[in-house]
């Protein structure tokens, strides 16, 4: 059965769109540790970074880098963690490889425990504001 992340990517389900390419994607992640969390997935369904061939790797790493240094500009310089569960012992619920950017901006502290809900508009917000550090 496909992953939650390839129905995004089909269109079957809706997401905040952050940038895509070709061979990846990155959208907003529904339950966020910090407004701004982002998801970067490749469109090959796998659930392992190992899994990928080379290729679909280094075009991952890149859009990586560009989605995160986005993130970081649209909170003013922020840090930011990029982290992968590679894998259901590491924490893994979605079975299909991606990273996450978390902006970590001054004074956050991060706690996975602590997920923050978006009011009503503000993921479009936040949606549109990185976005226009893509530009
Ligand atoms: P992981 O535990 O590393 O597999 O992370 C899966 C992430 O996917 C979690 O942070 C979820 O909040 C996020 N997530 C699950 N469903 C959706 C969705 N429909 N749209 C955006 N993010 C999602």
């Amino acid at each position: 059965m496909a992953s939650i992340f390839t129905k995004i990517i089909q269109q079957e389900i809706p997401c905040e769109k952050i940038y895509e390419t070709e061979s990846e994607i990155a959208f907003l992640d529904i339950s966020p540790w910090s407004y701004g969390h982002t998801l970067v997935v490749p469109k090959h369904e796998v659930a392992k970074l190992e899994e990928l061939s080379v290729e679909e790797a280094t075009a991952l790493m890149t859009s990586l880098q560009t989605v995160a240094r986005a993130i970081s500009n649209a909170y003013d310089g922020a840090d930011y963690k990029v982290l992968l569960n590679n894998g259901e012992n590491a924490g893994q619920e979605v079975p299909h490889v991606h990273f996450h950017v978390i902006p970590c901006p001054k004074g956050f502290f991060f706690n996975s425990r602590n997920r923050y809900n978006y009011a009503e508009g503000e993921m479009a917000q936040t949606g549109e504001k990185i976005r226009s550090f893509l530009k």
